[in-house]
């Protein structure tokens, strides 16, 4: 069992594959030149399978993959059939450019959930936050995994002044179709311009949702890390992810797995475990995952705490996001 010092229980892995992305988001890469890892120091597909079965031989149930994006690797889909054929839930984030090219993949694994991410619904502002124009092909694909009755979230990440006009609009969405829009406050990274102006919390999308919507909150799942809403009579539901203003460390049961094989015990833990170097050296994994479970800060990897409004991003030891798979 996985079972960190504060008697959390972890049972949710998050692989992620790559650090490999065809967006450029702003909030997650630090530059357009970014560097990627050399394909060598990644975790290859037996590797991930074996890894993988030793998480799950210790109480894995869940696992998502991720990145990067994880369906820019070239085996991605030989990876998401081995993974699938584990006693887990397996599901995947995903920036929902290439959904179209894998559906048939998906239906293969028996994957039912997919969260895709989407932080606009104006393509011109689509295309100056990602730097790509691919707003349709993501729309398509949303449009397409509903259709084929995927359980379809939507990763939505507000910031200030840029798109948290589009609240409403995406709360809209949810009247006719069967999606789950998740809020996500803006969180520090390295290299992502993080500024304490820029978080659009969790308090104020609720203000605003209030201000044209009837609606209810709904039950939570244990080990939820968001807050769910559904309007009165809408078919689909919304949610905010309140990292900053409101962290569910508390009953966190997730720990990380780098595209090169680093185990870390939260998003913002600054200490990592090279996992697939021993692997490869032929050591008994094992340990080092109690090791870095027994490692496991109570809240936001011991980084900060309180008021965000008084976090230095500067003061954080971290990965940029893309490196360590959202
Ligand atoms: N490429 C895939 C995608 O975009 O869905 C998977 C990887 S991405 C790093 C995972 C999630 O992290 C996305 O929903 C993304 O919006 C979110 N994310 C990235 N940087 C973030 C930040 N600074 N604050 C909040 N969420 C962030
Ligand atoms: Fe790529 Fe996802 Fe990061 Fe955007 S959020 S750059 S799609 S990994």
């Amino acid at each position: 069992m996985l079972q960190d010092s504060f008697n959390r229980i972890h049972d949710y892995l998050r692989i992620s594959l790559t650090d490999v992305c065809n967006f450029r988001c702003q909030y997650c890469i630090p530059n357009e030149e970014a560097q990627f890892m050399p394909s060598s120091h990644l975790m290859q597909l037996n590797e991930i399978e074996s890894i993988a079965t030793q998480f799950v031989n210790l109480g894995i149930k869940k696992i998502r993959l991720t990145g990067g994006e994880p369906l820019a690797r070239k085996d991605a889909a030989d990876i998401i059939l081995a993974l699938s054929k584990l006693p887990v839930k397996l599901t995947l984030t995903t920036n929902g450019s290439r959904i179209h090219q894998f559906i048939d993949v998906f239906k293969a694994a028996k994957i039912r959930s997919i969260n895709v991410s989407l932080d606009t619904l104006d393509a011109a502002k689509f295309n100056q936050i990602t730097k790509r124009d691919l707003f349709t092909q993501v729309l398509n694909n949303i449009k397409l995994l509903i259709n084929e009755g995927f359980h379809v979230k939507l990763n939505m990440v507000v910031m200030r002044s840029f798109n948290d006009n589009e609240i409403l609009n995406f709360i809209d969405w949810t009247k006719n179709l069967p999606i789950h829009v998740r809020f996500i406050e803006f969180m520090p990274f390295t290299g992502n311009q993080w500024d304490n102006e820029k978080v659009f919390t969790f308090q104020e999308i609720l203000t605003l949702a209030s201000s044209k919507y009837q609606y209810a909150k709904l039950r939570e799942e244990p080990n939820e890390t968001a807050k769910s809403f559904q309007v009165n009579g809408y078919q689909g539901t919304f949610a905010v992810i309140s990292t900053m203003t409101a962290p569910f460390c508390n009953t966190c049961n997730r720990l990380r797995l780098t595209a090169d094989g680093k185990m870390k015990n939260c998003l913002f833990s600054n200490g990592e475990i090279d996992i697939l170097n021993a692997h490869r050296n032929g050591a008994n994994i094992l340990p080092l995952i109690q090791q870095s479970l027994a490692n496991k800060a109570l809240a936001l990897g011991g980084q900060f705490e309180g008021d965000y409004h008084q976090v230095d991003p500067h003061a954080i030891t971290n990965r940029s996001m893309i490196k360590i798979g959202g």
